[in-house]
């Protein structure tokens, strides 16, 4: 009887599918595989292998059309797309999908002829402009296609073709993807700038990387302490144990001026990944990464779901960052899964950020997680004092908003002749209006919001829809006269309470009302 292969196809499925494995073809999990699936033949992945059921009576199964020849994922990535799927409530077709972004780097690059400088040593005198501007893009840059080459240069691809008969450039069969330069931990002097806090810091790091163990340490130091040198020497270790790095950033960091520290740091530029990549791009990064060529890849959260062959470090940068978490699809945490995905390595994971997360500090003072805290730099602002104020110990007065400790000390500051900001998320004078002799909400015209009284300008208006209208001096249900009244502070009230309250300061009120 023919074995059964289960396959998972990057589609929104909750599990694989069996399919019988026809004789002479050889499977095992990881493997891709194309499939008939419906009435399309897709490609998916070996997800587990079945011996027949030899009690039960004989399915009839569709057979698996063909293994596609290239490297399989690991079991590592299949693992990890599992505890993705179970973990977040995602369908496990989905979870693989956000893997398999592109079929084609499945296969080796296409090759093409390309042109490079020949390098002869001797100057070349008497060429056209025309030929020089070729000469000067072919001698710097990876080899490219006539076209390519004719086009940057702006001229006819008959120029660069003349060129290589002239011997002036050397033709090469060449893959079209390039491979990424490999990234040198030793380029820079070791330490050469690092205070002795960061030197110890990082050498906590190093012995974590070092172990080839699973480690989450939590890198906690205010803006300007010197977290990414930092971390960077544990990328540097990762990098001379052969492993691969991977550093997740904010996609809004993704920009040249936020890459370059990563290329000063490694002599080469890092693989880069983030979502508004195109086709070409993707296809080299991901089959780069898959083969274990790229060693280092800056990217945002999707980068996590790149098919590494051997990841020795992630680094979460910012790790409090609300962009790691993904809203739309399958929902997931990137910060959190990147802990998952480094356990399932054995690798270490470094979580650093300025202002750590709640659940990362937790973990730290708990001990589960290393806790190396970098004090903040010599010369750097003081923090500023922090203190609660809880409003059912100071209640204010009727109809008021500001507490005792708070008025306080806004007056110590105007004293001081210092400004002082009250920050509220509410625009408006109210936002509710209420009928004190009926009841009545006033709401948005076919919504269930509330309208939200402006003062300022004598409205009433909906936040949600735009909706405005004059403010009723009558309650629209009820006509009682001077009946509605304004519940809850919007930041027009609170400027009415402190102008009340320190009636010689000059008073602005801030909000996307006042300011266009
Ligand atoms: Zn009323």
């Amino acid at each position: 009887m023919k074995k059964i292969a289960k396959i998972l196809f990057p589609v929104a499925v909750p599990e694989p599918f069996d399919y019988a494995v026809p004789a002479g073809m050889k499977l095992a999990a990881g493997d891709f595989v194309y499939a008939p699936i419906g009435k399309q033949v897709k490609l998916g992945v070996v997800w587990d292998m079945a011996e027949p059921d030899s009690d039960a009576k004989p399915r009839k199964l569709k057979e698996v059309l063909e293994r596609k020849p290239c490297r399989a994922l690991s079991r590592e990535m299949l693992k990890f797309i599992s505890f993705t799927a179970r973990y977040n409530c995602a369908p496990l077709g989905m979870v693989l999908r956000m893997v398999m972004r592109s079929h084609k780097a499945l296969d080796p690059s296409a090759q093409a002829v390309m042109y490079t400088k020949k390098d002869t040593g001797a100057h070349v005198s008497g060429l056209s402009p025309a030929r020089q501007r070729v000469l000067a893009l072919a001698g710097d840059a990876w080899p490219g296609r006539v076209s390519e080459l004719a086009k940057l240069a702006r001229v006819s691809p008959s120029v660069v073709s003349g060129m290589a008969k002239a011997g002036l450039l050397s033709q090469n069969e060449l893959p079209v993807d390039p491979p990424f330069d490999p990234p040198n931990p030793d380029i820079q002097e070791r330490k050469f700038n690092l205070s002795p806090r960061q030197i110890t810091a990082s050498e906590e790091l190093i012995e974590l990387v070092k172990a080839r163990a699973f480690h989450v340490a939590l890198l906690d130091g205010v803006t300007g302490s010197g977290k990414t040198e930092v971390y960077l020497e544990a990328a540097k270790q990762a990098l001379r144990d052969g492993g691969q790095v991977l550093i997740l950033v904010p996609e809004i960091a993704l920009t040249q001026a936020g890459l370059r520290r990563f290329s000063a740091a490694f002599g080469a530029e890092p693989a880069q990944w983030h979502s508004q990549m195109g086709d070409a791009a993707r296809r080299r990064v991901w089959r780069e990464v898959h083969q274990g060529r790229a060693k280092l890849v800056v990217g945002a959260r999707s980068a996590l779901y790149l098919p590494f062959a051997d990841l020795g470090l992630i680094v979460v940068d910012e790790e409090h960052d609300t962009s790691y978490k993904q809203e739309e699809g399958v929902i997931y945490n990137a910060r959190d899964m990147a802990v998952v995905r480094a356990k399932l390595a054995g690798a270490t994971v470094v979580l650093a950020s300025a202002t750590p997360s709640l659940e990362s500090l937790t973990n730290a003072r708990n001990g589960r997680y290393a806790h190396i805290v970098l004090p903040e730099r010599p010369g750097a602002a003081i923090m500023p004092e922090v203190a609660l104020v809880d409003m059912k110990d100071h209640k204010p007065d009727k109809d008021c908003y500001l507490s005792e400790p708070l008025v306080e000390g806004v007056r110590e500051a105007l004293a001081r002749g210092d400004q002082a900001l009250l920050y509220l998320n509410r625009r408006g004078y109210a936002p509710l209006i209420m009928c004190r002799a009926c009841g009545e909400r006033l709401k948005s015209p076919d919504t269930d919001s509330w309208l939200v009284e402006h003062r300022r300008t004598g409205r009433a208006m909906c936040h949600h829809t735009g909706f405005s209208m004059p403010m009723p001096s009558a309650c629209p249900h009820c006509k009682t006269e001077g009946s509605l009244h304004p519940v809850g502070p919007g930041v027009e009230r609170v400027a009415e309470e402190a102008k009340r309250l320190f009636p010689d300061a000059r008073l602005e009120i801030l909000s996307s009302d006042t300011a266009g």
